[in-house]
Parts: structure tokens; sequence; C-alpha cells
């Protein structure tokens, strides 16, 4: 039971078999179902899903705007689920900023400091510590509303950090912004959050965003948390066919498994990963980790070119073994122009050894 305690005080936040269902009856529906997660303290943790699949609403219940159906909300161990909003050392960012246009951004920034009843020398200290931080020391005194959006952004920002919250949530804070600015965002926001050592919990449903801001990832579909682990985790070790297909390109293989031994279509055989059952499996390997020979030599699994897809940095091929089944191949700088592959081509296929993931469901 100590242990418990102790290793709960070393999270961040906790959410245990959390439910939040909303209406009634036939109509009810079950927005979180059964969600269980432990975010550490200091990392940056996104959840990723897409649309409706109760990202905000887990973000809700641990700011305090929404109670669980059923269900507990930890903060660093202690239970804050029915703790009002403004009792919890959160600070929530929203996609709409929601700054005040007739105030300057030093007022924006010190707003909620000076509703806390903060001494003013204290507040003022802050706030330039804040401007510091976002870069934004020249816009002190201009008003909110006279501000780009990547500005208004950074303001937004520097008031919600402003009260030194122990949990920075984000919902989707940049999904206003433009591509480019959007890309120089997220290095500001990872660049924020090393810099401040709070723990910050994002919600996106941008995979790539996903991949390349986080400590870990939280994948959510349909209300159930699907896995979560660091972005390489559940790039290359996906659990389930959701989680592999809503994160980059993937082939899915029908393979037989005797516990050691795969084999696919076509005869060709792999090594299984460690604790596969034996039976028929679902085995997926992303693109990049299929390998093509220009003609079929022993080892490899023949197929056939049928698409061939210049893109820039790297040829895609679309191709189909003997039985009809597809497999998607994308080779990366080692096959230039005049080397590539013809549609209509026989070629080798082989899978980069231990690429292969088998998968649960
Ligand atoms: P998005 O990316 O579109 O914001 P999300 O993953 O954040 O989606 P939620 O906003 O958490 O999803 O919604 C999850 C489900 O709960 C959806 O089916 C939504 O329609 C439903 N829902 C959310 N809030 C309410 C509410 N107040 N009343 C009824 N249903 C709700």
């Amino acid at each position: 039971k100590r242990e418990r305690v102790t290793l709960s005080q070393q999270n961040a936040v906790e959410a245990r078999n959390a439910v939040k269902a909303f209406g009634q009856g036939d109509n009810a529906v079950r927005a979180l179902n059964d969600v269980s997660i432990e975010i550490r303290k200091g990392e940056f943790f996104t959840l990723l899903g897409p649309s409706g699949c109760g990202k905000t609403t887990l973000l809700r219940l641990i700011a305090g705007f929404e109670m669980p159906t059923s269900g507990t909300i930890l903060l660093e161990g202690a239970d804050i689920t029915y703790l009002p909003p403004n009792q919890r050392p959160v600070n929530t960012v929203f996609q709409s900023y929601a700054l005040f246009p007739h105030l300057t951004v030093a007022q924006n920034i010190g707003f909620g400091l000076q509703m806390q009843g903060r001494p003013k020398a204290e507040v003022k200290a802050t706030v330039d510590r804040m401007l510091a931080l976002v870069k934004l020391e020249a816009m002190a005194s201009r008003k909110t509303s006279q501000l780009s959006g990547g500005q208004q952004q950074r303001v937004a920002l520097a008031r919600a950090l402003a009260p030194s919250p122990k949990v920075l949530l984000l919902d989707e804070p940049l999904s206003a912004l433009d591509l480019k600015l959007r890309r120089e965002m997220q290095g500001e926001l990872k660049r924020l959050q090393t810099e401040t050592g709070i723990t910050f919990i994002f919600v996106t449903h941008d995979q790539e965003e996903a991949l390349t801001m986080s400590d870990r990832i939280g994948v959510m579909s349909a209300g159930k948390l699907q896995q979560v682990g660091t972005p390489r985790e559940i790039y290359t070790r996906p659990h389930n066919r959701f989680v592999a297909s809503f994160i980059g390109e993937t082939n899915f293989l029908p393979a037989t498994s005797d516990g050691s031994t795969l084999t696919l279509p076509g005869g060709y055989q792999i090594e299984a990963p460690a604790g596969t059952k034996a039976g028929q499996v679902t085995v997926t390997v992303r693109p990049e980790q299929v390998k093509l020979s220009p003609t079929p030599e022993a080892g490899t699994l023949p197929a056939t070119v049928r698409g061939v897809v210049y893109m820039g940095t790297d040829m895609n091929y679309q191709l189909h073994l003997a039985d009809g089944t597809e497999i998607e191949a994308c080779v990366v700088s080692d096959v230039t122009g005049e080397a590539a592959l013809a549609a209509g081509q026989t070629v080798g296929v082989r899978f980069t050894p231990g690429a292969a993931q088998v998968l649960e469901d």
C-alpha cells in the first residue's frame, strides 16, 4: 500500500478507471470508457486520437471543468476528482487563446497573478520573466488585438505559465496557425516545457506533431486508451490495428505462426517476435521496412510492381503478391530515377529483420 502511494506521488497526474458518460439511457455517449493513465512529473505527454475519441473530455476532467461519472483523478498522489478548477495547480491553454483584447500583453500575462492578490512587485517580476521566456519583451505594452496569431499564442502560453502551475494542459493550441508558424511554435512549446520543467499534457489529432514533440504519447480511440509509449515505441511496436494505422502508413498481412516462425503469403518466413502465439495472426510492417531487389532471389517473396509513385526524396511502390495481397514499399534514396523499378516487373520482397510486428487484434 505504501509503495503504491509513493509511486502515485511521482506521477503528475493519474486517472484511474475514469468513465464519463453524457446523456441518459439509449442516447448516452461514453466519451471516456474506463481510462487509466499515469502521466509522469516533468514530461511532455500527448493525447493523440481522431475527433471525438475523448481527448478533450479527459483534459477537462484533469482541469476540473467536468466530474467523471465514475473513477478517480489524482494529482501527485492526491485525489482531486471533485476539487474545483481554481483550487487545482493546473492551467489550460485553449485553442482560441481567450486573451483580453482591451488589455496589454503585460496585463494579460499578469492577470491571473493579480486575481490571486499577489504583491505588485512580484507580479511585475514574474511578468518580466514570462515576457523574456516567450521573447515578447518588446511587445509588453501593446494591446493583444494588435498582435499576430503566433504572438497571441505566446501571450496565452505566458499567461498560463505565469502562476507556475504543476501541470499545463494544452488543447490543440496550434491548430489555428498556418503550417510554417505551427512548426515554429512546436519548437517553442518544446523549449518552454524543457526550460520550465512543468508537466505538459498536449492534445492533438496530428500524428506527426505527436511524434516529434512528445516524451510519451497516449493514443485514444472511441473513449479508450489504446496504447501508451514513447514515439518510437508507438511507431515501431504498435499493439493493435488502430494504433498501427493511425500513426503513419503501414501494411497488414495475414500470417501463420507456430510460436517461433511466421509464415507469410507465398511461403516467406520470418522470425516471430518473442511471445507470439501460435495460429493465425495479423502482421504489420512499415513501408520503409520493406526492401526490394530487382529480381526475386532465393529467400525473398516474389511480387509484381503495380504502381510507382515518385515522391521527391523517396519512391513508393505498390506491389501485389501472387495471391493478390497488396504491399506498399517505400524505398528511400537507394533507388534513384534511372534505377527505379518499373510497373509490371517482378521483384523480390524482404522485410528488415525485426521490423514485422504481430498485432493483438
Ligand atoms: P475533438 O478533437 O473533435 O475535440 P475529442 O477527442 O476531444 O474530439 P471529446 O470532445 O472529448 O473528443 O468528445 C468525446 C465524445 O463525447 C464525442 O462523441 C462528443 O460528441 C461527446 N461529448 C463531449 N462533450 C459532450 C457534452 N457536453 N454533451 C454530450 N456529449 C458530449
